[in-house]
């Protein structure tokens, strides 16, 4: 438990009808007794709530209600206050005072989460989703948010890792034995556990990309011929005019990035120079943005003239253009307004083009199921459990390199200590993610299981 008192304003900063002032610490209840009039809030218990005045000596700063959390029922583990005063930051500025003159520290950046990781009240993962939380500016950012901060992600990670340790507790008793040459851990189990772990793994380490996404935002280019009218649906997609539009070929020259939301998806769209061979040299470097932008997206709508298609080979190549960037893409036929009969009769063989009119902004309503369509059926397993922080990434490749290596030790047929070693730092990395202490658990779980008498 920390010695220190803090406090910290919890809300925005600025006028507002309420603002709400923190503190935690054994000293926290204490503190706010010496300056409130009301109740003895010494005496009160736990998750009530108290109306009364704040005073600076005889003057009354604000009318308050004070909420208490006594330890170790709060949010900290520690005792907790919440002080609701008036939305004025002149008020919050007089009360805030009072209290650092008191010995009251002003709290760091995530000090009360991180002494609520600290007391146990939860781990790691959970304590950074608690960032990512109120953070989240999207449906899908949000629940993937809440998921981990309910301990979903954590859950998983931590059964693994007890699986794991049961086995390395096996084989550091083996290690004990020293010469006698026993094996606890039988391998065959141990190989089809790592290759199980690995799998889940795996698929945590796949779902970054995803996870990635619904944080950040589908990346998503809008590529075309000059003139297609990619300009003009971005920002009809946007609703409003940010692209330059010109009817001059090879105008829109560098990359504007924007957000869209398609029922609580993010859409982070990418406008891209006109793809053509070009001589110019500005438009050259446009270009050659353009092709690496598109290749890292995860989406690309293909917008194309829907007036320059006279024949089936014209959307052909149209279509190979899409196709080549190698990337998930819809297929959207531009100015659908001026398409002849002979362009209905040509796509007539090609459902899958989206017809719009950018201008007149029609077809657009179709275009975005159709993205959230194929952005779902690419990647999106609702549910499931998926990562989104890159510290988790990082740990989870450790632990797939520490578990490549176990198995390759298998095959080998290497002796326990080797195992051990690697097993080991696989329970490292898993720990880092929950943020356990891997040492201390392998030894409590093999002196809890076994007497070994020593
Ligand atoms: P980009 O070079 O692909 O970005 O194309 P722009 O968005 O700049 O559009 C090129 C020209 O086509 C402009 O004059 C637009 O007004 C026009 N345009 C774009 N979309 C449509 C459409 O749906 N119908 C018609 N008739 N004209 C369009």
């Amino acid at each position: 438990m920390h010695q220190d008192t803090i406090i910290a304003l919890a809300t925005a900063q600025g006028i507002g009808a309420i603002s709400v002032i923190r503190l935690s610490g054994k000293q926290a209840i204490k503190a706010v007794n010496q300056v409130f009039h009301g109740k003895d809030l010494e005496k009160q218990p736990t998750h009530t709530l108290h109306f009364g005045t704040i005073r600076d000596g005889n003057e009354i700063i604000d009318e308050v209600v004070v909420s208490l959390f006594v330890e170790p029922k709060s949010f900290t583990g520690e005792n907790v206050v919440e002080i609701s005063c008036h939305g004025s930051p002149y008020i919050v500025k007089r009360v805030l005072q009072l209290f650092i003159n008191q010995g009251v520290r002003l709290a760091k950046a995530g000090e009360f989460t991180q002494r609520a990781f600290l007391n146990g009240k939860f781990d790691l993962a959970q304590a950074e989703a608690v960032a990512d939380l109120i953070a989240a500016d999207s449906e899908a950012a949000h629940r993937a948010a809440m998921y981990q901060m309910r301990g979903g992600f954590s859950q998983k990670i931590k059964e693994l890792r007890e699986k794991l340790i049961h086995f390395a507790s096996l084989i550091e008793l083996e290690l004990d034995f020293g010469e006698e040459d026993v094996e606890f851990a039988d391998r065959e189990d141990l190989r089809v556990l790592v290759k199980e772990i690995l799998a889940v793994i795996q698929a945590l380490i796949q779902s970054f990309s995803l996870g990635n996404v619904i944080k950040n935002g589908v990346p998503t280019v809008i590529a075309g011929k000059p003139n297609a009218g990619k300009s003009t649906l971005l920002n009809a997609l946007l609703n409003e005019e940010r692209a330059i539009v010109s009817e001059i070929a090879g105008t829109t020259r560098d990359v504007i990035e924007d957000e869209i939301v398609i029922e609580g998806m993010v859409f982070r769209f990418i406008d891209t120079a006109g793809l053509r061979e070009t001589e110019d040299k500005i438009e050259k470097i446009g270009v050659q943005r353009s092709y690496e932008k598109i290749k890292s997206a995860s989406l690309l709508l293909y917008v194309f003239d829907l007036t320059e298609i006279k024949t089936p080979q014209d959307y052909e190549q149209e279509l190979a253009d899409a196709q080549y960037f190698g990337i998930p893409y819809i297929m959207v036929g531009n100015k659908v307004e001026y398409a002849s009969d002979m362009v209905w009769s040509t796509l007539s063989s090609y459902p899958e083009v989206e017809l719009i009119s950018a201008k007149n902004k029609e077809g657009l309503e179709n275009l975005k199921q159709h993205i959230l369509k194929i952005v779902q059926g690419e990647n999106f397993s609702t549910g499931d459990t998926f990562i989104t922080n890159a510290r988790h990434y990082e740990s989870l490749l450790q632990t797939k390199n520490a578990l490549d290596n176990v198995l390759a030790g298998l095959n080998r047929g290497v002796t326990g200590d080797f195992l051990a070693m690697d097993i080991r730092q696989a329970l490292y990395h898993l720990g880092e993610i929950t943020g356990q202490i891997t040492t201390d658990d392998l030894l409590a779980n093999i002196f809890s299981k076994f007497c070994i008498g020593k």
